[in-house]
């Protein structure tokens, strides 16, 4: 057998283990530490030995990094302690005053406050593109655009974006591509294979998997990785070790509890668009869905997290429906084993593109309970619906 399978789900299990390392546990140790002994002045003044310093890394925080970067496909990972640091952090280390970036319209909501704020402060303008825009986004590319920011689907609103036409127009220009890949995760979407330079997982929703740990993963392709690494120690950003195990182990089911995430999202998606009550269901793996064609030609498959938009409906019914809950929670973040529901309006934010829906939108995170009872917790909801309307 070669030593790098290339099955995924054979790759989850081994990659960054290595058990002979560890006295033959399986799993490698919780690393506390800062300082790391050096045996002498030679190695000391070298700098020769493959643990320096705590903030520089630990073997618990390496396997992760591993881990990642394998499935990912990429040069290399570092981990950050939360998803919006790793795309912080990536923003900072490509972008210098006088550049410009295109970041999607759809992005993850902090994504676009880290632009609006830090990178406008650092002299970058940023210009907000449509998500469909497809191989016209070189229609906007300027001379000092340095980055190109996608996230497909889109935060809230799922729209596909064509990673590889968006990719070879930034690569003409000598542009970098960044993708948030958190929805897919290296399981569902292969970024590099895809045109992206960077890939960043909010490893806090589906790798950690339990809603215990807010981690953060930068994957970058060579060209990229000098940059990201120099930023990265110059942050002092490193991760707790704890966390890092706690990333190690989500990953290892990440895999079969993607698979359970798919199909009870699918079932609940669907069974949604029969719903009276429901205007619009946006799901790329629905037949139905503009992005479908895309998601099927690049995505190998769907997690939980998609969108509902009600036809209009008063405030008031809408928060009888979500406060009578009992299955899903309403809460931030997503990817761990429980469903939740949130509303949420992208008119408050867009800029290049107009949400065109009238009623009120629903995010669902579709966890692994048993599909039947959160189509009854919806269902009851629906009924608090139609009393309050
Ligand atoms: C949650 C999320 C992030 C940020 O991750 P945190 O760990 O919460 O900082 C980034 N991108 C997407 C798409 C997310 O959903």
């Amino acid at each position: 057998m070669s030593k790098r399978p290339s099955k995924m789900d054979t790759r989850l299990a081994h990659a960054g283990r290595e058990p002979k390392r560890f006295h033959g546990f399986v799993n490698p140790p919780i690393y506390r530490g800062s300082t790391v002994l050096f045996p002498s002045v030679e190695c000391l003044e070298a700098n020769d030995q493959e643990f320096t310093y705590g903030r520089l890394g630990t073997p618990t925080v390496r396997a992760l990094e591993e881990a990642i970067a394998e499935l990912e496909g990429g040069h290399a990972t570092l981990l950050t302690p939360s998803g919006l640091s790793a795309i912080a952090a990536t923003l900072f280390a490509l972008l210098s005053a006088g550049d410009h970036a295109l970041v999607s319209d759809s992005v993850y909501r902090p994504t676009r406050r880290f632009c609006d704020h830090v990178l406008k402060r650092l002299g970058v303008e940023t210009t907000y593109y449509d998500p469909l825009v497809g191989a016209g986004i070189k229609d906007l590319i300027r001379g000092n655009t340095k980055v190109v920011f996608a996230e497909s689907p889109g935060s809230q609103s799922f729209e596909v974006q064509d990673v590889p036409a968006i990719a070879s127009a930034a690569h003409a220009a000598g542009a970098l591509v960044v993708l948030d890949n958190t929805w897919a995760t290296p399981l569902y979407f292969k970024s590099f294979a895809h045109g992206a330079d960077v890939s960043i997982q909010a490893a806090t929703k589906y790798i950690v998997g339990h809603a215990d740990a807010m981690l953060g993963a930068i994957t970058a392709a060579k060209a990229a990785w000098p940059a990201i690494a120099r930023t990265h120690e110059d942050f002092g950003l490193c991760v707790g070790p704890e966390d890092a195990y706690l990333g190690l182990r989500g990953l290892r089911s990440l895999g079969v509890r993607l698979e359970r995430h798919q199909a009870s999202g699918l079932e609940l998606a669907s069974w949604l668009q029969r719903r009276p009550e429901v205007a619009r269901v946006l799901h790329p793996a629905l037949p139905s869905d503009p992005g479908h064609a895309l998601w099927k030609r690049d995505f190998t498959g769907s997690s939980g997290l998609f969108a509902i938009v009600l036809k209009p409906v008063s405030h008031q019914a809408v928060a009888a429906m979500l406060d009578g809950l009992e299955l899903f929670g309403m809460g931030y973040s997503w990817g761990g084993f429980e469903s939740l529901i949130l509303p949420f309006d992208p008119s408050a934010y867009r800029t290049a593109t107009t949400w065109p829906e009238q009623g009120p939108a629903l995010r669902l995170h579709v966890g692994l309970e048993d599909v039947d009872d959160l189509k009854a917790d919806l269902e009851a909801g629906f009924a608090r619906l139609a009393v309050t309307a």
